[in-house]
């Protein structure tokens, strides 16, 4: 299994039922449908947004998650977001589900290549609400980047999550090899995919990605950008030590944000140029992104072009995917 962040509620797919059945086809807009892109649903009617955890006996969710539930459903966040990959060749189903994962406070999303699905938990939401909140009262009082909205600070992170797990699900369906951590390449995906889609969606989901990612940091998983994460809790006694931290499947928070916004810079240096001026990025290594933006799109074009519609992508790359709240910068 495969998350955007550690992997601490890997269990939870053992949960999934051993036959899954209830496929819900995307309720989508019409000339956006992809039968291999199914919402799954656990209870009849409920689109794919589930009202509890995975586990069989897991109970109904919290009046705040249900709160949750009801916004997503409301913005139709899986079925756009289905509509989105719909140019998307896939040889297999691919399932996309919202759930209460674990039932835990806090569980990372994920792809599940045992059942081709991706999971967005509603607990990581709620706590990536709450950050984008205290993000923005932090700007209030220090300057800090570039300005960004709440709307668009929270949008470009959920679309973010999930361009990274459908990397994930990308490698894993196409049998696409990959060299190096998956986990980079997941993130180069999330990052490479909206630089495809005009400035107004690629600032908004490298944003969310970004400032994401320095939130992190900043809250003491990560202390100072570029500092390992540590763990004092860590079973493993050298794993309490910032060296073995960089052991993780996952870049640290400072590698993760750095390198999509290299990306980013490198795709299109007008675009993201104001990143590099505020100092998001150092000039070291904004020099050289040009040329990994272009490693990243040679592997694209040799892995990936071949199973996406071109067709079916014009229409895609004509319609706003984000509102206008969503794409305000301040
Ligand atoms: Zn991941």
């Amino acid at each position: 299994m495969k998350s955007i962040l550690h992997a601490a509620v890997l269990v939870a797919a053992m949960f999934l039922p051993a036959a899954l059945t209830n496929w819900a086809f995307a309720q989508v807009a019409p000339g956006f449908s992809n039968s291999k892109i199914v919402l799954y649903e656990k209870e009849k009617g409920d689109r794919g947004y589930w009202r509890t955890g995975l586990a069989s006996d897991s109970k109904q969710i919290s009046p705040e998650r249900m709160a949750l539930r009801e916004r997503m459903m409301k913005r139709r966040v899986l079925e756009q977001y289905a509509e989105f990959l719909s140019p998307l060749r896939l040889p297999y189903t691919l399932l996309m589900i919202a759930s209460d994962c674990s039932g835990s406070e806090w569980d990372s999303p994920y792809y599940d290549p045992d059942n081709h699905l991706i999971n967005m938990c509603y607990s990581f939401i709620a706590e990536a609400e709450k950050s984008a909140d205290l993000l923005v009262q932090l700007q209030n009082t220090q300057k800090l980047w570039t300005p960004v909205s709440r709307d668009q600070l929270f949008a470009g992170l959920f679309a973010s999550v999930l361009l990274h797990e459908t990397g994930h699900a990308i490698f894993d369906l196409l049998n696409v090899p990959v060299f190096g951590r998956e986990e980079d390449a997941a993130d180069f995906m999330a990052a490479f995919i909206p630089l495809q889609f005009g400035t107004e969606t690629a600032r908004t989901v490298i944003k969310g990605f970004a400032y994401y990612w320095a939130y992190s940091a900043a809250q003491g998983q990560d202390p100072k950008l570029g500092t390992p994460r540590v763990n004092p809790n860590s079973p493993e006694p050298q794993c309490r030590l910032s060296f073995c931290s960089f052991s993780d499947e996952h870049g640290s928070a400072s590698q993760r944000m750095y390198n999509v916004i290299c990306l980013a810079y490198g795709g299109d240096p007008v675009t993201f140029k104001d990143f590099v001026d505020a100092g998001w990025l150092p000039q070291q290594r904004a020099q050289d992104c040009t040329r990994e933006y272009q490693l990243l799109s040679a592997a694209f074009n040799k892995t990936v072009l071949p199973f996406i519609d071109q067709e079916q992508m014009k229409k895609v790359r004509a319609r706003t995917w984000f509102t206008a709240e969503e794409t305000k910068e301040k």
